[in-house]
């Protein structure tokens, strides 16, 4: 029986550890704070609260094929069904967001007609897409590439506070080929992004406004990750952190605080410059890539609210130019957004800061949250209950050039038999995308 060791146990770590077991190999797991990693949902007092992720899209299955796997079909729920599903706050009114957005492309010409986020010269800007030729082969920035296609009303009201709002940091230098490979092959297929868009559309069944495109679980996503623990029962070591690594008799020893092991595959499911830190050592190739890619923190502070003395909110949030100078990128109503998260007669409100806003301390981050709620709203309130979480350097961030460096990554790794290198720095942030990365890694280490 081949052995595997895993270390950490955030969602990718824990879905590698799930694979190995299922392909019959006996797994151990270090994880050294908490199982989940970024996921942490606060179960109390008829609250369900998501200090870190709240949602996985429905289009990228893998985390939902797991959670089905596992036996929690009857455990998925989606978001309540709203139109518009959020506003975008521009030149200091919410505007509903367009609806039948690909990602962040319009693909509906008459909402893109009627919406008021755009001028009628940025609409007209916006709808060159439909005339204008494909742009250069290769990688580009993301903003770039929207306002050359789209023009820069589309990029300031539209692209940059939604990607700003899920990938954090400056969406400005996201590598279009690393984030958003789908949008280049787009305008690689069929030239116009609207048009292209609106094939898509037709294909996919999701979409914001009917509720579908985003799900969650009943006990939040860290139902998905006791499903995994419960799953993975005796190979947990929690508490535990890794603190050497070195190639050993064709496979592993991996040293830990609290002990050692041998292994004949390792799995490391950490953050880029703790992967960097074991690798370093070793002489690992591609260290410098490692520490090359950004991260930037991430902070939220959820505010609980008496509602009957709560003003009127619509939809399942708002997001903010960043010209209104708000200090959050945005707010999610998750009472409105998710079904049984508070007690009745609760108003939930989720601040998200991204970048040096978020490392301002807790005082500070509830300050900012409350002021831009009351600059928002119009109303100074008092909330019952607050959960503050932080992340610092918690987000990586794709920058133009992330495929070189993993491309460097990659390469230095299949030097180093029996190595997996997994997680949220390389192919794809989100939730489905880690989960699918760490089962994939493994299935490849036990077959080859
Ligand atoms: C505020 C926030 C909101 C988000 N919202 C969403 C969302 O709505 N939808 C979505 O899909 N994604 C979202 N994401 C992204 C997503 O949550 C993460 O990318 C994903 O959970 C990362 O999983 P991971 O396993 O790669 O890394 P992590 O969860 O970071 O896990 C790595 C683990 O390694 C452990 N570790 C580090 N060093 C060692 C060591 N030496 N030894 C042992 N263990 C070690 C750490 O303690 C950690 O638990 C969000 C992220 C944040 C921060």
């Amino acid at each position: 029986m081949k052995r595997v060791m895993v270390v950490g146990g955030g969602l990718a770590g824990l879905a590698a550890a799930y694979e190995a077991r299922q392909r019959g190999a006996e797994v151990t797991l270090l994880e050294k704070e908490r199982l989940g990693g970024k996921v942490r949902t606060i179960r109390e007092d008829g609250f369900v609260i998501e200090t870190g992720p709240d949602a996985v899209v429905r289009y990228k299955p893998w985390a939902l094929a797991l959670a089905r796997e596992l036996g929690l079909e009857a455990s998925i729920v989606g978001t309540l069904p709203s139109r518009p599903a959020a506003y975008i706050r521009v030149r200091g009114r919410n505007h509903e967001l367009p609806e039948g957005l690909n990602v962040v492309i319009p693909s509906k010409l008459g909402p893109l007609a009627r919406t008021s986020l755009f001028s009628p010269l940025g609409k007209f800007r916006a709808a060159l897409d439909l005339f204008l030729p494909r742009g250069p082969e290769g990688d580009e920035a993301f903003g770039r590439f929207i306002r050359r296609r789209l023009g820069a009303e589309v990029w300031e009201n539209l692209a940059a506070p939604l990607t700003g709002g899920i990938y954090g940091g400056d969406p400005e230098n996201l590598s279009l080929l690393a984030a958003f490979p789908m949008l280049k092959e787009l305008e690689r297929k069929h030239r116009s992004l609207i048009l292209g868009s609106l094939a898509a559309m037709k294909k996919r069944k999701t979409s914001r406004e009917g509720g579908s495109l985003f799900a969650s679980f009943t006990g939040g996503q860290a139902q998905l990750v006791d499903a995994l623990v419960a799953h993975l029962n005796g190979s947990l070591r929690v508490g535990e952190t890794a603190t050497a690594i070195e190639p050993a008799g064709g496979g592993w020893r991996i040293e830990s605080d609290k002990a050692e092991y041998e292994a004949e595959v390792l799995v490391l499911a950490l953050p880029a410059p703790a992967a960097a830190d074991l690798l370093e050592p070793l002489g690992f190739a591609a260290t410098n890539e490692l520490r090359a890619i950004p991260y930037h923190s991430a902070a939220t502070v959820t505010l609980a609210f008496d509602k009957s003395s709560f003003p009127e909110r619509r939809g399942h949030g708002v997001l903010f130019a960043r010209s209104e100078g708000f200090h959050a990128r945005g707010f999610t109503w998750l009472d409105q957004k998710w079904p049984h998260r508070a007690p009745e007669g609760i108003a939930l409100c989720r601040a998200y800061f991204s970048g040096s806003e978020a490392d301002a301390g807790e005082e500070k981050l509830l300050e900012a949250a409350l002021a831009d709620l009351e600059r928002l709203l119009g109303v100074k309130a008092a909330p019952e209950r607050v959960w503050i979480d932080h992340f610092p350097r918690g987000m990586p961030a794709y920058t133009v050039g992330h495929l070189d460096r993993l491309r460097a990554i990659e390469a230095a790794e299949k030097e180093l038999a029996g190595l997996a290198l997994v997680g949220a720095a390389y192919r794809g942030v989100g939730i489905p995308e880690v989960i699918r990365d760490g089962r994939r890694a493994v299935s490849e280490l036990l077959e080859g």
